[in-house]
């Protein structure tokens, strides 16, 4: 007799025939340029740490004097006791860091669209968002209860098509999209939306989880990298990307802040970032502040191994960002593109359905700042190897 949870075994056999399994590796070293990963050396061109300031030395610093300080955790949501001054200054370092006039923080990127869309528009509203946009904005819409109106991925004309058919249908409008898309590495034209969000009265959104720390002058987001200061109402940012830690943000509008900290959900019911997150992103802050150095060293690695990618003959699609994807097509190609590449000491996930589109299938090879020009020909060199051995490349 079957069980009742029968159906997660057979999902998962499905799921193993398929080669859309998740297989996890487990990592025992700091995170940088080169891992520990299931027991071998290897280099990390997984990870997300655009900065290298996972494991920079003055974050870890910061960490252990606030925590001799202020010890580890908040003890309670925001709104009840814990509320640290440590929060404080981080949001305003970061408000100020983005020139806004005002900023939150929250457990994660995640959360901070879990809170923001459902604050902001509801059951008579309507979102209009980016067929490509993360999963944390999806969820965020579908908690809101507005109507979820798709638009052709990074395609003004055809958001400006959706909101001339269907804002008058909605007492409020919500335009949201992703800065830089995580899959596919390109960015949103931020100035073409906000111009056609604009006349139709519409907030307008962005999430720039893979921007912050990445675009901009510095690192400071798409905002700054479109110089649209003031005209985009609300901002998320994730810090546990570029900036290494953990932790969400929402920068942008005062009134929208204010309205986050009264009706933000993960604000109100959720335990606040604890104190080595919040004094690390302090510390990542100084150093983003004081030099260009890490963000200048990212675009030039960046740069450097997108033409030598394309020198041999793979397709990195449409991404003008430090993320790579190299387009395979079929799931299984693509793992098994992931499994060479470990076996040459490279470390580099495999994506497929659902968390990009069946048949697009790919490598996501993630530059960092942490990478040094020899890393990144070792690199080339094994994607040179695996691409010939399976008749990717010629
Ligand atoms: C990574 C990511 C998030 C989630 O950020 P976390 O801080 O890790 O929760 C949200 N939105 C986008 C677009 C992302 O790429």
């Amino acid at each position: 007799m079957e069980t009742k949870l029968q159906w997660i075994q057979d999902e998962l056999i499905n799921l193993k025939e398929a080669g859309l399994y998740n297989r996890i590796r487990t990592l025992s070293s700091p995170q940088g340029a080169w891992l520990q990963v299931d027991g071998k050396r290897t280099l990390n061109f997984c990870s997300n740490n655009y900065l290298g300031l996972a494991n920079h030395p003055r974050l870890v610093q910061a960490v252990q004097e606030a925590v001799m300080r202020y010890g580890v955790g908040p003890a309670a949501v925001r709104t009840i006791a814990g509320t640290m001054q440590l929060h404080l200054e981080l949001e305003e370092r970061m408000a100020a860091f983005k020139n806004v006039e005002s900023a939150i923080t929250f457990q994660s990127g995640f959360n901070a669209n879990l809170a923001t869309i459902p604050a902001l528009v509801g059951k008579e509203d309507a979102i209009f968002s980016d067929e490509l946009n993360h999963a944390s904005i999806i969820d965020g819409s579908r908690l809101s209860g507005a109507k979820i109106i798709r638009y052709n991925h990074c395609d003004p004309a055809d958001l400006e098509r959706a909101l001339s058919e269907q804002r008058k249908n909605f007492s409020r409008a919500l335009v949201i999209t992703d800065g830089v898309f995580s899959m596919d590495g390109d960015v949103a034209p931020l100035d073409e939306i906000y111009a056609i969000a604009q006349p139709y009265d519409a907030i307008l959104m962005v999430d720039d989880a893979h921007g912050e720390g990445v675009l901009g002058r510095g690192g400071r987001g798409i905002v700054d990298h479109f110089g649209l200061h003031g005209k985009v109402d609300v901002e998320i940012g994730t810090l546990s990307k570029a900036f290494g830690v953990v932790g969400g943000v929402v920068a942008g509008n005062p009134l929208v802040v204010e309205w986050l900290r009264q009706r933000g959900r993960p604000f109100l019911f959720s335990s606040a970032m604890t104190v080595p997150d919040t004094a690390a992103c302090l510390a990542a802050l100084d150093i983003l502040e004081e030099s260009t150095a890490l963000v200048d060293k990212l675009w030039a690695n960046t740069r450097y191994f997108k033409t030598e990618m394309k020198n041999l003959g793979f397709d990195t699609g449409l991404s003008t960002t430090p993320i790579t994807p190299v387009m395979l097509g079929e799931a299984p190609l693509a793992q098994q593109f992931s499994r060479e590449l470990f076996e040459n000491g490279v470390f580099a996930m495999a994506l497929g359905f659902p968390t990009v589109p069946r048949g697009k299938a790919r490598i996501r090879v993630m530059i960092s700042a942490s990478h040094e020009t020899a890393d990144l020909d070792q690199g080339l060199q094994a994607f040179s190897k695996v691409g010939k051995q399976l008749g990717v490349i010629l």
